[in-house]
């Protein structure tokens, strides 16, 4: 599979079970159906998004991107909690695609969100 920005070979690794596809070029991530949910929930898993973030932030920029496995156009889509998140989603097989920097934006500040929350909730219950 090639990446669908910069056209260059994906390397395939495994992270903490869960099988991660990351461009060899600009950095990017691909997740096939589910992987970046599951992937969501170890912390730590930004480690993975090693690219660099201004390389990211220009591939983010590119409109028109056809999914590498159905040949569909993919959805441009806008973290529902972080909406200068943005990323690719192919509509046919539900993968999705982070530029260089974005899951790991993504995953931090969820995780900080997250943590913050359950302050939250024990401050209320005491
Ligand atoms: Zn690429
Ligand atoms: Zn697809």
């Amino acid at each position: 599979m090639r990446c669908p920005k910069c056209e260059s070979e994906f390397e395939t690794f495994t992270y903490e079970n869960v099988e991660v596809d990351r461009c060899t070029s600009c950095g990017g991530i691909w997740f096939d159906a589910l992987e970046k949910e599951n992937l969501m929930l170890i912390q730590g898993a930004e480690r993975i998004d090693i690219g660099d973030k201004r390389v990211g932030k220009k591939y983010n920029e590119m409109q028109d991107i056809n999914c590498p496995k159905c040949e569909v156009k993919m959805l441009r889509m806008a973290d529902k909690t972080q909406f200068h998140i943005e990323y690719e989603f192919c509509p046919t097989c539900l993968s999705t695609f982070f530029d260089a920097g974005e899951f790991k934006d993504l995953n931090e500040l969820t995780f900080g969100e997250r943590f913050k929350k359950m302050v939250d909730i024990w401050l209320s219950v005491r």
